[in-house]
């Protein structure tokens, strides 16, 4: 329906509107003259009931798809929630960086065995509890 309306000028008093069928598979014109009735949208009545019909299985098309879309959208998210990108690279050495961390402050317990103060206790505590997020809890097993 992007095609506008061409005036023409068929005789000295009836004037026809020029057209193209909205069906893409057509697009014949389709001429009216102005002031009889409804306008004709398709060139013919096959064509309308034929663009109704591609019309509804495009849309079913259109809705597989975009589920599909959808599954594809939710599996990415899992994957980021996951982690999984994480395993690979460390692109910015964070993990690097915080393994350094955690191998220095476990080294500093050692010389603080039975130490139970409230400092040495938290940073204990600390220590266990990132454990598992730096180096993984399958390293941890091990
Ligand atoms: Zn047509």
């Amino acid at each position: 329906m992007a095609q506008r309306p061409v005036r023409l000028m068929t005789s000295e008093d009836s004037e026809a509107l020029v057209a193209h069928c909205p069906r893409p598979a057509c697009r014949k014109e389709v001429r009216q003259i102005v002031g009889r009735g409804r306008p004709k949208t398709y060139c013919s009545e096959e064509c309308r009931r034929l663009a109704e019909a591609e019309l509804r299985r495009l849309d079913l098309r259109l809705r597989h798809y975009s589920s599909v879309v959808e599954q594809v959208r939710i599996d990415i998210a899992s994957y980021q929630r996951s982690g999984a990108d994480r395993d690979g690279a460390d692109p910015r050495g964070e993990l690097r960086l915080a393994e350094d961390a955690l191998a220095r402050a476990e080294s500093a317990l050692e010389f603080l065995e039975g130490d139970e103060s409230p400092t040495v206790r938290a940073l204990r505590r600390l220590c266990e509890t990132v454990q598992p997020v730096v180096r993984g809890p399958a390293r941890e097993a091990g």
